[in-house]
This record gives structure tokens, C-alpha cells and sequence, in this order.
């Protein structure tokens, strides 16, 4: 590791030498490399997290590139969207190793897709494999950073299985699928960073992550509100667990 390159956070309070080695022996699973996960990606990159898996399916098209910062001219249709982050990525840190999956996530192939790793980073636009993804965090035990962004205002929680509310303790019924919707590339910018913050904070220990707290923020209006939110009993996901 270098520690030159990591001096800046090791020099945080409460982080330290020990935070970082805690970030270099950990894997963090990204799924949708898209206006969330550009940003919380290459902060994670940044941050020197060891492990990277970045899961999408789609390739980078023209109408993405408003917020999709990992992604260039040249990467329209040519590559995905895994690959395309992958190969900035391991030019910008060459100490941390990334995994592409370009295949879209099931409830079948998400424990091989995100095997092993520490937590997850919901950076997704839809809640069907959002609702995929809490299911496996509750079975497997896995904690995520839930984000949604649309138009200038997100939203963002951890979920730790057995601790939180799930996801569907917040979300009981899939929403209707919007094909398309507007978003200002800085509003993802804002949510995929904090997404990034949070994993750190979940790994390392330092600070205080966003448990059983939702935080929703209007970059419109300029409204921040953080809400403590509780298990649902009436949960279809996790309520027959309690
Ligand atoms: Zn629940």
C-alpha cells in the first residue's frame, strides 16, 4: 500500500493506519455503473477499497452522459458499462483490483455475481432488482447503502440485515417502472458520494453510518432532513423474521 497516496484520510480522526488496511482487505459489490455508481465508484477507487465489482448490464449510450461520469464519447455502444468504469478506474488506482460482471442480476446468479464481498452499493434507477438485491442481503446477511436520485432530490439509507429496516420495510410493493425520468448529473454526483462515504464508514467503523436513518435531500430547495425510520411488522420481506 501506498501510504503516501492515503496520508490525507489516514490523517482523519478516528481513521488512522488501521481504517485504511480495513479498506485495502475489503470488497465492495457496485450494482449499476450508471449516474450513482460513477461516483461512488471512483471515490471507493480513491479511497483504495481492494476489491471493486462493478455489475451492469447495459452499455453507455448518448442521453448518459449528463451524470454518468465514468463514461466517455468513446464508450458509446462499444463496451459496457463495467468495463467501460473498469478501465479508468484501474488507470486511476493501479493498487486496487476491479471486477467486471456485465450480466443482468437474478435472483439466481446475485450470490455468485457479488460472492464475498463486504457490502453492497444499490447505485440501480429501478426497484425490481432493488427488491433482488434486499433479498439477498437479508438470506446472505450482506449490508447495502440503499440510494434512489430523480430530477434534484435522493435519498439514502444503509440496510443492515437483522439490525435495519429492510428495504421493503420502507418500499412493501414494487413501484411502477419509469422508463425515463429527468435528473441533474450533480443531484447522482451528491447521492453516489455519499453512498461512497457511507461504505467507508460501514468498513472502517468511523463515523456514524446512516443505520435505521433515511437521509432526503432537494438540491432545489436546499432541504436536508435526516428521518429515523423502524422495521416494518407488516414487512413482506423481513417482517416474518423479527
Ligand atoms: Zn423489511
Amino acid at each position: 500500500m501506498s501510504r503516501e497516496r492515503y496520508s490525507r484520510q489516514i490523517a482523519l480522526p478516528g481513521f488512522g493506519e488501521k481504517a485504511q488496511e480495513q479498506l485495502m482487505d475489503s470488497a465492495v459489490g457496485i450494482l449499476g455503473v450508471g449516474g450513482l455508481g460513477s461516483p461512488a465508484a471512483y471515490y471507493l477507487a480513491a479511497a483504495g477499497v481492494g476489491h471493486l465489482i462493478l455489475a451492469d448490464y447495459q452499455r453507455p449510450d448518448v442521453t448518459n452522459l449528463n451524470r454518468q461520469i465514468l463514461h466517455w464519447v468513446e464508450d458509446i455502444d462499444q463496451r459496457s458499462k463495467p468495463a467501460s468504469a473498469a478501465w479508468k478506474l484501474k488507470r486511476f488506482n493501479p493498487e486496487i483490483t476491479i471486477e467486471v460482471r456485465e450480466e443482468e442480476v437474478s435472483s439466481c446468479n446475485i450470490g455468485k455475481v457479488f460472492e464475498g464481498v463486504d457490502v453492497i452499493l444499490d447505485c440501480l434507477d429501478s426497484f425490481a432488482p432493488r427488491f433482488i438485491l434486499n433479498e439477498h442481503s437479508l438470506s446472505e446477511g450482506v449490508p447495502f447503502v440503499h440510494a434512489a436520485v430523480e430530477g434534484l432530490h435522493g435519498q439514502i439509507t444503509d440496510i443492515e440485515p437483522g439490525l435495519t429496516p429492510c428495504l421493503r420495510c420502507l418500499v412493501p410493493d414494487m413501484p411502477p417502472k419509469k422508463e425515463s425520468f429527468p435528473i441533474l448529473g450533480a443531484a447522482a454526483g451528491v447521492f453516489g458520494s455519499l453512498q461512497a462515504a457511507e461504505a467507508v464508514k460501514l468498513i472502517t467503523g468511523a463515523g456514524e453510518p446512516l443505520l435505521s436513518k433515511l437521509l432526503v435531500g432537494d438540491l432545489q430547495y436546499n432541504s436536508w432532513e435526516t428521518i429515523d425510520i423502524s422495521r416494518s411488522r407488516h414487512c413482506p420481506a423481513c417482517g416474518r423474521k423479527k
